[in-house]
């Protein structure tokens, strides 16, 4: 609550309607000294697959982390689906959601990470299961319908009573999709989801991001998979050094990108 930023003059009213279903304007973030996000502004339309490339420290994850109040930002705003991400706009200042209200909007955002943060006590099955019963209270019977749904769609119908430990880290990352879809996100956010895999593992993790983007689902991905940002995302933003340097299709960023430093990025991981 002591770093609530201020409502500035460029910021719309609340009441002013809003365009996209991810809106992050101007949004800053720093570490101690270090400003890892300079003013990222962005927008993800509905239905949009957005790919975020960059080198390593460039701030995806930070950005990402933003999105649901994991981290939170030091200017700037952040919208989902035209409500504001952390903060309730009061008196022209935006004052800290209590954490329980927080709770309440990360269960609208899904996350999958890097490394599965599977429970290894509990099934794939509780694993996808245990959010909605716990944090959004809902049926058991119905919830349990939903994710063995849910698991069968990432190819995982017989692994339903499996623990993570019997699991493959393929197997284990599409638990964790799974789980992420289970509470039936307005938006699915991807950290490098492949980077923790045997190669060999990767395709069957991309064939499902690849299957939710068909399937209209709002997806930001962070990725070190070239070929699939340019197969699968609509739009690729490129970040570096806490910046967007460029964004544009997959043909005009691999293709022919416009700067120096995208162009440097490109020709080292291609
Ligand atoms: P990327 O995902 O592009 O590799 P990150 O967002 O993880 O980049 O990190 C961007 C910068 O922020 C790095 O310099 C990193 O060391 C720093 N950073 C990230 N998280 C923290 C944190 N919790 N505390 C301090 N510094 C952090
Ligand atoms: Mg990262």
């Amino acid at each position: 609550p002591t770093s609530a930023p201020t409502v500035r003059p460029t910021d719309p009213p609340a009441s002013e309607p809003t365009r996209g279903l991810i809106q992050i304007r101007d949004v800053h973030k720093s570490f101690g000294a270090n400003e890892v996000l300079k003013g990222i502004t962005l927008t993800v339309e509905p239905g949009e697959v957005v790919a975020v490339l960059g080198p390593s420290g460039s701030g995806k994850s930070t950005l990402l982390r933003t999105i649901n109040h994991l981290e939170r930002v030091d200017r700037g705003t952040i919208a989902v689906d035209g409500e504001l991400i952390g903060y309730r706009p009061r008196n022209g200042r935006l004052h800290e959601l209590r954490e329980h209200e927080v709770l309440a909007q990360r269960t609208q955002i899904g996350m999958v990470f890097q490394s599965f943060n599977l429970f290894p006590h509990l099934t794939a099955l509780e694993n996808v299961t245990e959010a909605p019963i716990h944090a959004q209270r809902r049926g058991k019977a119905a919830v349990r319908a939903r994710a063995v749904e849910l698991l069968e769609r990432v190819g995982l119908a017989d692994k339903i009573d499996a623990y993570p430990r019997q699991l493959s880290g393929g197997q284990q990352q599409r638990v964790a999709i799974a789980r992420a879809l289970a509470l039936d996100p307005k938006i699915v956010l991807f950290d490098e989801p492949t980077s923790a895999l045997d190669p060999e593992l990767v395709n069957e993790v991309l064939d499902v991001i690849r299957s939710l983007a068909e399937s209209g689902t709002t997806l930001v991905i962070v990725t070190h998979e070239m070929t699939f940002a340019r197969d699968v995302a609509d739009r690729v933003v490129f970040m570096d050094q806490g910046a967007i340097v460029e964004e544009g299709t997959p043909a005009q960023i691999f293709g022919t990108p416009r700067h120096e430093r995208t162009r440097a990025f490109l020709s080292k991981v291609l």
